[in-house]
């Protein structure tokens, strides 16, 4: 498989998710599988304008609560009852600034799985952690609190390479899905710093089943080429 999935972070409200994803379905993508992240107050707009499209719209976090007193969180019930197909959790962004952790990650993850959601869970190394040699470490730490699900990807994102213009080489992206793979048997995408100029030689390696892409992904051109360049 390959799967490429445009997180747009706190980018594009309902209006120009609307336009986007207007755009987005009469462009070429080639044959990949291929989801958006918007924001959540513009998950609707992007899920009525792919209505009767296989592109996918997922959130980008959810709560493990079905409702309750946690303000500011959304729950996967809620995800799912706007259409929404599935959802990211534990990106490194709501790890580092939000206070997530292993533990929050891994209800996250069970309670949209356990609602018939898809999952995106994010794991990674920091550059220092990467540097101490501990990358191995960190990955089997964030893993080991996943269970297995049919609808659980994986996404490793070198936290270095996040947003930075650095990306791990095909080699070190590689030899980190593998690890991950060892430790649990789903799709694992690679996400850092994933541009047109070098999704298809990513997406080449064995062990990759795709992309999680940021920044590159809020340009209409530039995620189209990511999807068509990875096959
Ligand atoms: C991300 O936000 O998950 C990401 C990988 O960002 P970027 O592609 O901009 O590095």
């Amino acid at each position: 498989m390959s799967l490429i999935a445009g997180n747009w972070k706190m980018y594009k409200g309902p209006l120009e998710t609307a336009e986007f994803c207007r755009v987005l379905r009469e462009v070429d993508l080639g044959d990949a599988d291929v989801v958006v992240c918007p924001p959540y107050v513009s998950l609707a707009a992007a899920v009525q304008a792919l209505a009767g499209t296989e592109i996918g719209v997922f959130a980008q976090n959810c709560h493990w609560e079905r409702d309750g007193a946690f303000t500011g969180e959304v729950s996967a019930a809620m995800l799912a009852e706007l259409g929404v197909y599935g959802t990211i959790v534990g990106h490194s962004e709501r790890r580092q600034h939000f206070g997530d952790t292993d533990e929050t990650v891994a209800r996250r993850a069970a309670a949209a799985l356990e609602e018939g959601l898809h999952v995106i869970a994010c794991v990674g190394e920091t550059e220092s952690e990467r540097e101490a040699g501990d990358t191995e470490a960190v990955l089997r730490r964030q893993v080991s609190v996943l269970e297995h699900d049919d609808n659980l990807v994986i996404a490793y994102e070198p936290v270095w390479a996040i947003g930075t213009g650095k990306n791990a080489t095909p080699g070190m992206a590689q030899e980190a899905h593998e690890t991950i793979k060892s430790l649990l048997d789903v799709p694992v995408l690679y996400g850092g710093s994933v541009k047109p100029g070098n999704a298809a030689e990513l997406c080449a390696q064995h062990a990759i089943d795709g992309a999680l892409v940021g920044g590159a992904s809020l340009d209409i051109d530039s995620f189209a080429a990511i999807c068509r360049a990875a096959h």
